[in-house]
């Protein structure tokens, strides 16, 4: 068995693919086929492509049902599960506050009252209607913006992996971005060797098998206005983004848990988060808030 280990660009971020193989022919084919994977999801879910399924299904499914392909269907019904059980703090209808976010990114200005309002008036999780006998979704009013930057990711990992292992390989990682799944360890290892920062700032050393780990936060993607810093995670209360200093990382079975999980923790903050522990017992829930 021999390590390869290959980096892409994909939904936006560096995707990179450690696997060990026979030889270097199954590594390329495996891994060529995982990220194909990716780039087909990517063609689904992405909010940056105006002819994403994901995107047209905003037009398309007005007040009426729209049948989706099965992996779009799965991540919107764990996206609503997650909404419905964090009382709407993780919520995929934010995409209006998103897009206003980027423009404040942008402009360096925060939007003017009217606009916010006018935003929060298209967002609102129980706007988004699925039926699973028909594995399609409604919208209950117009313009609204889904967006699975806080999940579809993590799904992604878990669908590369699940590639990989058709092609035989089951000693794999893949990570996107802060988001990591691994399969079985490389061998004579008992997992794989993960270095992260501490929630304290010290790097802590994790040894991962066959589990997801996601890290979300607000100190890498902000904007500083007047003084305060909003981060790309959306606080549903204000509209706007979260202003308090907050690192979440969780640890899953799959990409998706731990992804979703992570962006919710943040901003649920460690007060919030009890409940969600709860909830997901096989998962490990980690958040640090600072005002
Ligand atoms: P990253 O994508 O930077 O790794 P996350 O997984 O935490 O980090 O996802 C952040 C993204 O999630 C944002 O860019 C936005 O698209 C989306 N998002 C922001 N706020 C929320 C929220 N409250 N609920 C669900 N998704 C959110
Ligand atoms: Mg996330």
């Amino acid at each position: 068995m021999q390590r390869f280990e290959y980096q892409q660009v994909r939904m936006g971020v560096e995707t990179r693919l450690v696997v060990y193989a026979p030889d270097e022919a199954c590594a390329v084919a495996a891994c060529r086929a995982a990220y194909h994977r990716i780039s087909e999801l990517e063609a689904k879910m992405s909010d940056y492509r105006p002819d994403s399924e994901l995107m047209l299904l905003c037009q398309r499914a007005v007040n009426r049902w729209v049948r989706v392909s099965r992996e779009l269907f799965y991540v919107l019904w764990r996206a609503q599960k997650l909404a419905a059980q964090t009382a709407g703090a993780f919520d995929i209808t934010l995409g209006p506050l998103v897009l206003l976010w980027r423009e404040a990114r942008r402009t360096k200005q925060l939007p003017d009252e009217a606009t916010l309002n006018e935003a929060k008036a298209r967002v609102g999780w129980q706007k988004l209607e699925l039926s699973l006998r028909r594995r399609a979704v409604r919208l209950a009013i117009a313009h609204m913006r889904l967006d699975l930057g806080g999940i579809a990711k993590g799904y992604a990992c878990d669908e590369a992996l699940r590639t990989l292992k058709r092609f035989g390989i089951r000693r794999a990682l893949v990570q996107m971005g802060g988001d990591l799944v691994t399969g079985e360890p490389p061998p004579e290892q008992s997992g794989w060797r993960i270095e992260v920062p501490g929630l304290d700032g010290q790097v802590q050393t994790l040894w991962l098998c066959r589990r997801a780990l996601a890290t979300s936060g607000s100190t890498e993607q902000y904007v500083e206005i007047g003084g305060k810093r909003y981060a790309h995670l959306i606080d549903p209360r204000t509209g706007l983004g979260l202003t308090r200093l907050t690192l979440a990382r969780v640890q899953a079975p799959d990409g998706i848990t731990a992804d979703s999980l992570a962006t919710a923790a943040c901003i649920m903050g460690a007060e919030g988060i009890d409940q969600l522990k709860r909830l997901y017992p096989h998962a490990t829930i980690e958040v640090q808030t600072r005002d």
